[in-house]
């Protein structure tokens, strides 16, 4: 895997991740045992690029974007920042006090714009709050500051004084977004910014995260649980089973060449627009996600996986540079021997809708 030490393209890269939250019980509230939402990532994102992540939901994905933006303290790991000023940083190590200097360069767009929003407070309020926050500008240059962000994320500055409620959903993931870029970040790291929309807002939205990409540079993380979503907005993906990525590749490597079996059934799932066109229930995946409190042993997909064999409830599979490639990675014991099948060709859904 690319070092960012070594690789200057190399902006982000977490390193033996773990997140564990400690389940508690009885009056004493003594710790019986951990919930491991992320239970040793590792990934990398060159500048510029997005990385989308994609998994079901209990698979970590919002507690790793979390984590990066350090809203939660990682239990154990890295996660190692090429900032602007000082060089490669842990901001896993940090304190509250030091991850200061590096807040503005990292933000989050968050998944639900009817919460994510403070009911009370005016648009003005809610996106020049960070540039507040950092101490940027005076009152009245934000206030121009912010009305120029309304524009460029395709409101008019005539909404500066409104309240959320008086906006749609696409709306306010809009104004959600200005928040965001309002003290110009390096990495915005987007946590399912479209999932709450109908289709066609969604297609909107995603367009103007790529605009606003193409202009600015961001680099995004983009945590989506909709694989559509995920191949329209992503250069590589990391696909995520029980806090672990077990794939990591090149957008159109994994969609095209699937290595692992969970990614074969999560693209098999995609629902083709074209009714012609049936899902393969042979791949479909079957249960639920097994509990992080208590995943199982040896590869943890391996009660759901149709081809595991004995070797694999017994030894975890790490994740390694796939034979023949040097950006394709994966976690799994027959990737080798295994012929998977790649996502079926159709029109996507929220192309569709552009
Ligand atoms: Fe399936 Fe075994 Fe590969 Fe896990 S290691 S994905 S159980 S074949």
């Amino acid at each position: 895997m690319p070092d960012i030490s070594r690789d200057s393209d190399v902006i982000l890269e977490v390193r033996k991740l773990q997140k564990y939250f400690p389940i508690h019980k009885g009056v004493t509230r003594r710790v019986v045992g951990h919930v491991k939402a992320v239970d040793g990532v590792d990934l990398f994102v060159r500048a510029g690029e997005t990385l989308g992540v994609v998994g079901e939901s209990g698979c970590g994905k919002t507690t790793l974007g979390r984590c990066i933006i350090r809203l939660l303290s990682p239990t154990a790991g890295q996660i190692l920042y090429r900032s602007q000023n000082d060089g490669v940083v842990d901001l896993a190590g940090k304190t509250m006090r030091e991850l200061k200097p590096y807040r503005r360069e990292i933000q989050m767009i968050f998944q639900d714009p009817f919460s994510s929003l403070n009911s009370r407070m005016t648009v003005q309020e809610i996106v020049s709050e960070p540039l507040t926050v950092n101490k940027i500008g005076s009152g009245r240059e934000n206030r121009e500051n912010v009305a120029e962000l309304l524009e460029q994320v395709g409101l008019s500055r005539h909404y500066l004084d409104r309240y959320p409620h008086e906006f749609s959903g696409g709306q306010r993931q809009r104004i959600g977004i200005a928040r965001a870029l309002s003290v110009q970040p390096r990495i915005v790291v987007c946590d399912e910014p479209v999932s709450a929309l109908d289709v066609s807002v969604q297609a909107q939205v995603i367009n103007l995260l790529k605009e606003l990409q193409s202009e600015r540079g961001f680099t995004y993380v983009f945590i989506a649980h909709d694989l559509s979503v995920i191949e329209h907005i992503s250069d590589r993906v990391a696909v995520l089973y029980l806090g672990k990525v077990v794939e990591l590749a090149d957008v159109n490597h994994l969609y095209d060449q699937p290595l692992h079996p969970y990614t074969e059934a999560l693209l098999a799932a995609i629902p083709s627009p074209d009714p012609d066109v049936k899902l393969d229930r042979n791949l479909l995946l079957t249960g639920n996600v097994p509990s992080p409190a208590n995943p199982p042993s040896g590869c943890t997909f391996h009660p759901r996986c149709r081809y595991r064999t004995e070797q694999c409830a017994q030894e975890v599979p790490q994740l390694q540079v796939a034979d023949g490639s040097d950006d394709h990675f994966i976690a799994c014991h027959r990737y080798r021997e295994l012929s998977l099948k790649p996502s079926p060709k159709h029109e996507l859904a929220i192309g569709r809708a552009t």
